[in-house]
């Protein structure tokens, strides 16, 4: 039991640094949004906060739209904004992913539906309810899991790097010191471009930007072919937030 008490504050944990990245990042991502030629009926950048409600007949998914809106997107005048879709469709997805976790939350906690808010403040009431869901260990995780994939996302989208993290061994391919494991995709790479495997069917010898890839189930494996140490593969390949923050 103590275990358990353990590993769910760990998840708690770790769901609360995700959910602070995220409301750090998410603003930089609609930050992104905002067009080098603004229409002059555009608001000024300053006060483009999307926290302005412009009234309560609008639905609670349209905070992204309103968004784009505020940052002058939305066609309005005789200068349209090139949409950046990338990032519409992160900003979208998020803003829905949020509101769904809040209302799940609310839900599994039988409390009452959760009234209406901005992204900032529906994920500040998930992180206010990790104590109660201190109990509920497959809350707990969902809450994890939920909040690590939306904010993988919102750097995605942001182009910023996949966290990279060099394990020992030789890759088994090409005895190069190049061995990777990127905890985004659970997964090892050989990050050499050179390095070619002998499986035909491998897009590492036909396609230049494959790296040959090694997932889960192969890892005891390459532990063994490489030369290094399985337990570090495993420990190097968990997409941790505390390894986020840190970088
Ligand atoms: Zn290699
Ligand atoms: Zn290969």
């Amino acid at each position: 039991m103590t275990t358990r008490a353990t590993e769910n504050e760990k998840t708690a944990r770790d769901a609360l640094l995700w959910i602070e990245l995220l409301l750090k990042q998410f603003p930089e991502l609609l930050g992104e949004l905002a067009p080098t030629h603004r229409s002059p009926s555009a608001p000024p950048q300053d006060s483009a906060r999307p926290s302005a409600p412009q009234g309560r007949s609008r639905v609670e998914r349209d905070e992204a739209l309103r968004a784009e809106q505020l940052h002058g997107l939305t066609p309005s005048g005789p200068t349209t904004a090139p949409l950046r879709l990338h990032v519409s469709d992160a900003i979208r997805d998020i803003s829905d992913g949020v509101v769904e976790l809040d209302e799940a939350v609310h839900d599994r906690l039988r409390l009452p539906r959760p009234r209406r808010a901005q992204l900032a403040e529906r994920l500040l009431r998930v992180a206010s309810l990790l104590g109660r869901a201190a109990e509920d260990a497959l809350l707990m995780a969902h809450i994890r899991d939920e909040v690590r994939r939306m904010a993988r996302r919102c750097t995605r989208a942001l182009g910023v790097a996949e966290p990279v993290v060099r394990v020992r061994g030789r890759c088994p391919w090409c005895d190069s010191v190049s061995l990777r494991a990127f905890p985004a995709r659970r997964s090892v790479l050989c990050v050499n471009p050179a390095c070619r495997c002998a499986d035909r069917e491998c897009d590492c010898r036909t396609d230049p930007a494959h790296r040959h890839a090694w997932s889960e189930g192969a890892w005891a494996r390459l532990a063994k072919e490489s030369g290094g140490d399985l337990t570090e593969l495993n420990g190097s390949t968990v997409d941790t937030a505390e390894r986020e923050v840190r970088r």
